[in-house]
């Protein structure tokens, strides 16, 4: 089969992808007929540009299917792009901000499709109070440090004040 259930990598919704990428031998008969159809249609025989005709659908055939595999590749639900990811990771992130953020804002968007949340585990934040007090210790580190420092810079300050 050229397309298959999977999982998206990134919500966990099951989903559909094409796997094929190029033609196959079936492909190239289904080329071969049509160029000959393409040959009677046009000159009603034999005619040798039926090799022009036939590459011409190979092509055509060879686009259709990394096309169809290239833009059924991201998830319809989150919109992660695995391609674009082994690419460039930033960019599949920005890509996959903005189609929560369009379905966040878009109340008819949540009706179609999965919720790309829904499988997603939240990120633990400290709480305002375990925050504050991180922010305390870290000013109070702070000050000691800088007073360390520059009890460490006046001796040897008064040191190259006596040579
Ligand atoms: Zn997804």
């Amino acid at each position: 089969m050229s397309s298959e259930q999977c999982y998206c990598a990134f919500c966990k919704h099951q989903r559909r992808i094409y796997t094929k990428r190029h033609i196959t031998p079936i492909n190239m008969l289904l080329s071969v007929l049509a160029a000959f159809a393409i040959m009677m249609f046009l000159w009603q025989e034999f005619d040798p540009r039926v090799l022009i005709v036939f590459a011409f659908c190979l092509m055509v055939a060879e686009m259709f299917i990394t096309i169809r595999w290239r833009v059924t590749l991201p998830c319809p639900h989150c919109g992660f792009d695995p391609v674009l990811y082994m690419r460039n990771p930033k960019k599949a992130c920005e890509k996959v901000n903005t189609t929560i953020d369009l379905r966040r804002h878009q109340a008819s968007r949540w009706l179609k499709g999965k919720n790309p949340m829904q499988n997603l585990t939240p990120r633990s934040r400290p709480s305002v109070k375990e925050e504050l007090k991180l922010r305390e210790a870290s000013r109070v580190a702070e000050e000691m440090l800088s007073r360390q420092l520059s009890e460490e810079q006046k001796p040897t300050l008064m040191n190259s004040d006596s040579h």
